[in-house]
């Protein structure tokens, strides 16, 4: 069973109201930050709106509909995600729906169709679906996914309603994410994850790593490393997994300089190297280093060999760190 995650309640409550009320949007997106189960909440909904039971406020679990949707293969449940992660929803996907949507259900009930993430889209994909959006069917729910609200074109915003999914508050979170992992690495990747615990729980393993890379900055900064031998280390690796730890990183650092306070938010275990980096870089040269890493990661599709991009990056950052003298 897809289970509701217990800071979903509110939310629920609201939904089940609305069914109860004959009042459900045709289409709804559900709003809010990366990996803090939006997903899940729209595969419980779907689990709820196919069920067989007569039971209102939540899927029973048990019946043939609800086998189906656990086993992931129900015929009205349709998800429509990017082929790969990080790609594109194309035109096809929607297509594939449009067509399906004037055929009758198996089951006699609802349809549903959970599109996530939904700014996945491309602009044909969106068009496309405009369409379905103008001249609803009635026998087919839309469910869209975001968490980059502002990705989405007005078109579509202007016609679905919104559910927003808040900030999880963190005891909360903590206690979730401390069922399925290791305390202390639930309360470092729930850090490192800005407080998204689904997020944390797929991205625990990063932690470790992204530790290391700050370490490699430092060392790099201290001319303690050889700028080749860790950009050789860090092509290892997916080129998106390594800037996202570089966003972050940068973000504490960049918080700290402006406002002196010790307030490392992605790796607080990591504060005296962040410190160490610190004392030996200034504002300025933090912003220089940001915007050449935006640039490089924009042009990385391009970039075909990963080891030359990095050695740039931190060969510019080699220029600009000082390593403060012995005195
Ligand atoms: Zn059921």
């Amino acid at each position: 069973m897809t289970a509701l995650l217990p800071w979903q309640q509110s939310q629920w409550d609201h939904i089940v109201k609305r069914i109860q009320q004959d009042t459900m949007p045709h289409a709804l997106l559900l709003n809010g930050a990366e990996g803090i189960g939006k997903q899940r909440f729209a595969e419980h909904l779907a689990a709820a709106i196919t069920c067989q039971s007569s039971i209102a406020d939540a899927p029973c679990g048990v019946c043939k509909s609800c086998s189906l949707q656990q086993a992931g293969t129900h015929p009205d449940i349709i998800l429509i995600t990017p082929e790969e992660k990080g790609k594109a929803i194309k035109i096809d996907a929607i297509r594939d729906l449009i067509e399906m949507s004037g055929k009758t259900t198996q089951n006699g009930k609802q349809r549903v169709v959970i599109i996530s993430p939904a700014e996945a889209m491309n602009r044909a994909a969106a068009n496309a679906l405009l369409k379905t959006l103008e001249e609803p069917v009635p026998s087919t729910q839309i469910l869209m996914v975001t968490h980059a609200l502002k990705r989405l074109p007005a078109t579509i915003l202007s016609r679905c309603q919104r559910l927003d999914f808040r900030q999880i508050p963190n005891e909360m979170a903590s206690e979730w994410l401390e069922s399925q992992l290791d305390a202390s690495l639930a309360s470092q990747a729930l850090a490192f994850t800005g407080g998204a615990p689904l997020l944390a729980l797929e991205q625990s393993e990063r932690v470790a790593a992204a530790s290391e890379r700050l370490q490699n900055l430092l060392q790099v900064a201290q001319r303690a490393a050889n700028p080749v031998s860790i950009a050789e280390n860090w092509s290892g690796e997916e080129n998106s997994i390594v800037f996202d730890d570089l966003s972050r990183i940068f973000a504490d650092l960049t918080r700290y300089l402006a406002t002196g306070v010790e307030d490392f938010r992605y790796l607080p275990d990591s504060s005296s190297t962040y410190l160490q980096i610190a004392a030996v870089c200034e504002q300025d040269a933090l912003f220089r280093f940001i915007d050449e890493m935006q640039t490089l990661r924009m042009k990385q599709a391009h970039n075909l060999n990963a080891q030359m991009m990095y050695e740039k990056l931190i060969v510019s950052w080699l220029a600009l760190t000082r390593p403060r003298k012995a005195s």
